[in-house]
């Protein structure tokens, strides 16, 4: 009696075991499954819970568009639902009377309606400031220049960034390239050449290269804002200029431009120039910074060689990988170059892969 007790005991004990085993089981899976709906798995759900960004954009030579059909090349671009398209030049490859050309060309004019029509907004980030400050002036103002390594003025790039007088003649000619160069979101990206040529001279030798380039900053702002009240202007955190300014302060308008040329996309952002955007972040606002990227620069994962271009090696989960470290710093505008994704390009890879590259990106942005 006693054995069978124990026994019927047990029984009870262990249907009741079973069967709280089984509601547990029960819940725990109906969990699970509300959870599997709700997030496809634990890693997407991570990356991609917070992606906010507001400016899509990406930054291609005027050639680049041209030769694929500006009509094409802002379908692709509208496609992959990316909203600003930045044309850019610079003092190597193509340069400013490049891009004035094309803008004054009836595929300039297709460009602009095209870009209107699907409401993308036109930028653009241009190393111009040997165009601001006219070469020809160094005979009779070597003082306007920079001071070189061997102690001599040069004209070569750039300028001697304390000059008051040369800083006027920057300030008078921005306006007047501000005539014909209009982004429509009122962002100028007047940037310095596209060297690490600074001002050694006994002014300019206090301030670090990023110090340097925002006294010019400040002077185009303050000059750009009497032609266009609702203008800002880039500072572009770029190379030497990476490191944060200390003892000079931006003017409200100015706003952060990151541009990590130097980074290895097999890995994150590494942590040197990760505590440089931190504290750019400090000194900028967050809320209007922006990410220059290389994810789809063809023309430097090429070396620079137009016979010997290259397939994109930046995967989107990298792209996706930086995209959540910078949303998670606050950034709210994201570009890429996207530089040679052109004719030539399309000819060696096919539209499909164009395509298909720059819609991943524009995925990612979009938090898809
Ligand atoms: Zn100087």
């Amino acid at each position: 009696m006693i054995v069978q007790t124990k026994y019927f005991g047990m029984m009870i004990l262990r249907g009741y075991f079973n069967m709280k085993t089984k509601s547990l089981l029960r819940i725990s899976c109906s969990f699970l499954f509300v959870m599997v709906l709700l997030f496809p798995s634990y890693d997407s759900f991570a990356q991609k819970s917070q992606i906010e960004v507001e400016k899509r954009g990406v930054v291609v030579y005027p050639s680049d568009l041209t030769s694929v059909g500006c009509e094409k090349w802002v379908n692709m671009a509208n496609d992959a639902g990316l909203n600003v398209i930045a044309l850019h030049s610079d003092t190597r490859l193509e340069t400013l009377p490049k891009l004035k050309a094309f803008l004054e060309s009836e595929q300039g004019e297709v460009f602009l309606a095209e870009c209107k029509k699907y409401g993308i907004n036109v930028e653009y980030e241009l190393h111009i400031l040997m165009e601001l400050l006219p070469r020809q002036l160094f005979n009779q103002h070597p003082d306007f220049f920079r001071v070189d390594k061997n102690g001599k003025r040069n004209s070569d790039y750039n300028m001697c960034f304390t000059s008051k007088e040369a800083l006027k003649i920057v300030k008078k000619n921005v306006v007047e390239m501000a005539h014909w160069i209009k982004p429509t979101s009122h962002r100028y990206f007047f940037w310095t050449d596209d060297v690490q040529l600074y001002c050694n001279c006994t002014e300019c030798g206090i301030y670090s290269p990023s110090e340097q380039v925002l006294l010019y900053e400040n002077s185009i702002l303050e000059a750009l804002k009497e032609y266009d009240p609702k203008a800002t202007v880039a500072h572009l955190a770029y190379v030497e200029t990476v490191v944060p300014p200390e003892k000079v302060k931006p003017l409200p308008g100015i706003f952060l431009e990151f541009a990590p040329i130097q980074r290895d996309y097999s890995k994150p952002l590494n942590d040197k120039l990760k505590t440089h955007l931190k504290i750019n972040l400090e000194i900028f606002p967050p809320e209007t910074a922006q990410i220059l990227e290389y994810w789809l620069d063809v023309s430097m994962f090429s070396d620079w060689k137009s016979d010997k271009l290259v397939k994109i090696p930046c995967s989107k989960e990298q792209c996706r990988r930086d995209v959540v470290l910078y949303e998670s710093m606050g950034i709210k505008s994201i570009t890429t170059f996207g530089a040679w994704i052109n004719g030539n390009y399309i000819q060696k890879f096919g539209e499909d892969y164009s395509r298909k590259i720059l819609r991943e990106y524009g995925e990612v942005l979009n938090n898809e």
